[in-house]
């Protein structure tokens, strides 16, 4: 009872003040220690600063970009500046061994990240993609079995939903089950006005980002077990939709909800559904109609960070979500935005 007393909660925070008053007092005295040059001491110096750390700002490219275009859905592999998925910086640590995971679009940009890094936190992976980006796949499935796992290809369009059965069929008898499904693959073609949007056009978008991850989420829970997780790529236009892409965020918005919903129903299964929420990342979508070609020199500049994400930048949180490390998290959205809109 004397834990909840007005008096004792009041003298906490007076006695955490008066804590963090006098580390404040004391921080210039050690500075002057350090300065000093009179050895000794030196604890705020050099030899104690986390040799990791770096500036967000500069680590990777800013723009602006050289001007480009490619047929959709393009290739990573030839997209100036190269987009980094984490080929040659993502180091694993056990944390998703056994574990086997379906990635829908996983042969480039964000899904490709979350392929890479799966691999190396010790998943085995199996890859969905168009068979026009069979290159971007095969680098894909080089670099999972250099880490000594399973990479399983499975070419296909997820418009088609007796496809879509047959993918996570597929994929769960390749692997071995299915722990792990990351429903990422997305169409996004930027029109000045709606007035541009043909049927078609909107049929293909909503096709692709949202009837595909029903068919193929409703095609997985029955293979899933307790502590399987789902993971659904959303958007910052689920939040703040960018005008020139109203129906493609209309489906982010669509993904977001769903998310949520069916995280309250799968619950007492045991299986977690979450959702990713990024802002402007260097990909093959953005440069294949996603964006007009005439804004892509400037492509993550209105950011406050000022520049686009980089896809390994996201590869911690589509590993957080799928690992037990996040076990209480479900229904929840994660934004990675550079500092602009998100949930
Ligand atoms: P990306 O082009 O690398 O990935 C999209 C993938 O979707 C393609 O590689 C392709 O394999 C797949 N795909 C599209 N239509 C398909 C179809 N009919 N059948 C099978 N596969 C199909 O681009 P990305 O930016 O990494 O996109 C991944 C996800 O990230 C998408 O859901 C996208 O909406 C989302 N996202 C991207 C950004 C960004 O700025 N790049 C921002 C927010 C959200
Ligand atoms: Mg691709």
């Amino acid at each position: 009872m004397d834990k909840d007393s007005p008096d004792k909660s009041r003298r906490m925070v007076i006695g955490g003040m008066a804590g963090g008053l006098l580390a404040g007092a004391m921080a210039p005295a050690m500075a002057q220690n350090a300065g000093g040059g009179g050895g000794g001491g030196g604890g705020a110096g050099g030899a104690a600063a986390p040799a990791t750390l770096q500036n967000p700002l500069n680590e990777y490219p800013r723009p602006p970009f050289p001007e480009q275009q490619q047929p959709w859905p393009g290739l990573a592999s030839k997209m100036n500046p190269l987009p980094d998925h984490g080929e040659t910086s993502y180091r694993g640590s056990g944390r998703l061994r056994g574990r086997r995971a379906l990635i829908t679009g996983g042969d480039s940009g964000i899904g490709r990240a979350a392929a890479i890094a799966y691999a190396r936190e010790g998943a085995d992976v199996a890859i969905n993609y168009l068979p026009a980006e069979e290159p971007d796949a095969q680098d894909v499935a080089k670099l999972i079995r250099a880490e000594g796992r399973k990479a399983v290809l499975i070419p296909g369009d997820i418009k088609d939903e007796n496809f879509c059965k047959r993918l996570v069929e597929q994929a769960a008898r390749e692997l071995g089950g299915l722990d792990i499904l990351v429903n990422n693959a997305a169409r996004q073609v930027s029109q000045d006005s709606i007035l541009d949007i043909t049927t078609a056009q909107f049929d293909e978008t909503f096709k692709t980002n949202v009837y595909a991850m029903f068919w193929i989420t409703k095609a997985a829970i029955p293979l899933m077990k307790p502590g399987a997780t789902i993971i659904n790529t959303s958007s910052v236009n689920a939040y703040d939709p960018g005008q020139n892409i109203i129906d493609y965020a209309a489906t982010k918005g669509a993904i977001m909800i769903f998310t949520k919903g069916l995280a309250k129903q799968l619950a007492d299964k045991g299986i977690r559904v979450n959702a990713v929420a990024p802002g402007p990342f260097w990909t093959p979508l953005q440069v294949t109609g996603g964006q007009p070609a005439k804004k892509l020199p400037a492509f993550g500049k209105e950011t406050p960070m000022g520049r686009p994400g980089q896809p390994v930048e996201l590869a911690g949180v589509y590993v957080l979500l799928a690992s037990n490390e996040s076990s209480y998290a479900t229904g929840q959205v994660y934004g990675e935005t550079g500092g602009h809109g998100g949930p």
